[in-house]
């Protein structure tokens, strides 16, 4: 199949449809000019003593807190960036009753932004923050305000603000990873796109799927490609 005929295929299976899950990975971000913040491109080695890896850690968040939030601030702000197509058209897609739910491994938010409603952000997301201590709700601007102090603080109880986001050996949160492979099992077709699926837990929640047509849109192959009823090695435009 050329790429036409697979995109004509891909238009056909979503048309006949009415139960779709949208399975997102950092393709569909970078899409919108977001940096992946894995990519080995160097460029947080000249900035930063330690890979993002180590700084995105929970050990480091409690050792190095405002080490740690200075490399937040600087690479993790996603606040300015806009949906692209993509985000735009799923949100679409739930609107006509045809998508169920968004699955994404993205904490930029960018898929409620373009109107999506039922998303399960496995990484979390940097819209929220909690204090640590008495977990009061605090917004994104209490990090990416202007004038923000280098450690946030609650102004409550004193206590250090933590973001709603996953940091490395921290486990993910029950009720969506519940919720995502609820929706995964039950859905009769699963689009994975901008994931190359060789990372946890993109490449368990995949095998809950039980539906017709699984399809895989990642500019390189996946181990999942032989499962696919179409895959589409091509960026998301
Ligand atoms: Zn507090």
């Amino acid at each position: 199949m050329d790429v036409e005929e697979k995109i004509n295929k891909f238009k056909e299976i979503v048309e006949n449809s009415d139960n779709i899950v949208f399975f997102g990975g950092a393709g569909v971000s970078t899409e919108s000019g977001i940096p992946d913040f894995r990519s080995k491109d160097g460029l947080y080695n000249q900035k930063y003593d330690y890979p993002p890896e180590t700084i995105l850690s929970h050990t480091f968040f409690v050792n190095n807190t405002k080490e740690f939030y200075k490399f937040y601030k600087d690479k993790l702000n996603a606040i300015k960036y806009e949906p692209n197509i993509t985000h735009i058209k799923l949100a679409e897609l739930e609107k006509q009753g045809k998508l169920k739910a968004v699955v994404t491994q993205n904490i930029d938010g960018l898929h409620q932004k373009a109107g999506s409603k039922i998303v399960y952000e496995l990484h979390g997301s940097i819209y929220r923050n909690y204090c640590t201590k008495c977990k009061k709700f605090y917004g994104p601007e209490i990090i990416f305000g202007e004038n923000t102090s280098d450690i946030p603080m609650c102004e409550d109880c004193g206590g250090l603000i933590k973001p709603d986001v996953v940091l490395y050996e921290e486990g993910l949160d029950d009720d969506t990873v519940r919720g995502a492979i609820n929706a995964i099992a039950n859905a009769d077709t699963l689009i994975v796109a901008g994931t190359s699926l060789t990372v946890y837990p993109a490449s368990g929640l995949i095998r809950y799927f039980r539906g017709n047509n699984l399809i895989l849109i990642n500019r390189d192959s996946t181990p999942y490609d032989n499962m696919a009823s179409l895959v589409i090695n091509e960026s998301l435009r």
